[in-house]
């Protein structure tokens, strides 16, 4: 014998108490993602036009989006250059504001400058050593620009040197290398106490650059002009 009506309204309505406590669940839930947005409940129902995209830009929040594949495809530097460039782009490099946050027992201490804390924004570039080398590397090859944090020089790679002329490819290949013999030498300095000086750094970042350019047709008319130290 199959259930008697009441027991199916029995079950009907609890099916219905069931899926009111779910939406008024969600609805809590979306009234605690609406706050985040910091959106007014006055500026939400004034919207004339509910767009889902701008609902979804607040909710995401305002971020640059970090353009690594514009920097990293079409750079003729070494895979080893690309693959320290990526980590730093993704912010996944180790430095020691990242290894002390893991319970790691190192000085904060920047081991280029020695004079402020390392974390991924004082490598590349506010730290005076970086900053030093990577300025003469941008003069060398005729960018005039201050040096920034490593966010900001990604926002001005995104204007500036994300397309497929040799200028910009130039400017790619060269941060790259950058990049790369600044971790290498922080990490020489770190775990088998040597050192270069800036000088020697410099020379063989653009004897490097030189070496990989050269042989490339597009690059190799750049070069000659950029035959000389900085
Ligand atoms: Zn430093």
């Amino acid at each position: 014998m199959g259930p008697s009506i009441l027991h199916k309204g029995h079950l009907h309505l609890e099916y219905h108490s069931t899926q009111a406590s779910w939406i008024i669940w969600k609805i809590l839930k979306a009234r605690q993602y609406l706050e985040n947005t910091l959106i007014t409940r006055a500026e939400f129902l004034s919207q004339q036009n509910y767009s889902i995209k701008n609902m979804y830009n607040r909710l995401r929040g305002t971020y640059t989006k970090i353009q690594w594949k514009k920097l990293i495809c079409n750079n003729q530097g070494s895979p080893k250059w690309l693959f320290i460039l990526y980590l730093a782009l993704q912010r996944k490099l180790y430095t020691k504001d990242r290894l002390i946050k893991l319970g790691r027992n190192y000085s904060p201490t920047c081991p280029l400058c020695e004079g402020a804390d390392e974390n991924i924004r004082h490598i590349f570039f506010l730290c005076p050593i970086s900053a030093l080398i990577w300025q003469k590397i941008l003069h060398w090859q005729g960018i005039s620009k201050p040096v920034p944090g490593w966010l900001e020089e990604q926002n001005w790679a995104k204007s500036n040197a994300a397309g497929n002329n040799s200028k910009a490819e130039i400017y790619r290949m060269p941060l790259a290398g950058c990049v790369y013999y600044l971790w290498q030498e922080r990490n020489q300095r770190l775990f088998q106490n040597k050192k270069r000086t800036k000088d020697t750094m410099l020379g063989q970042i653009i004897q490097d650059i030189h070496y990989r350019g050269t042989p490339t047709s597009q690059l190799a008319k750049q070069f000659e002009r950029l035959n000389f130290y900085p």
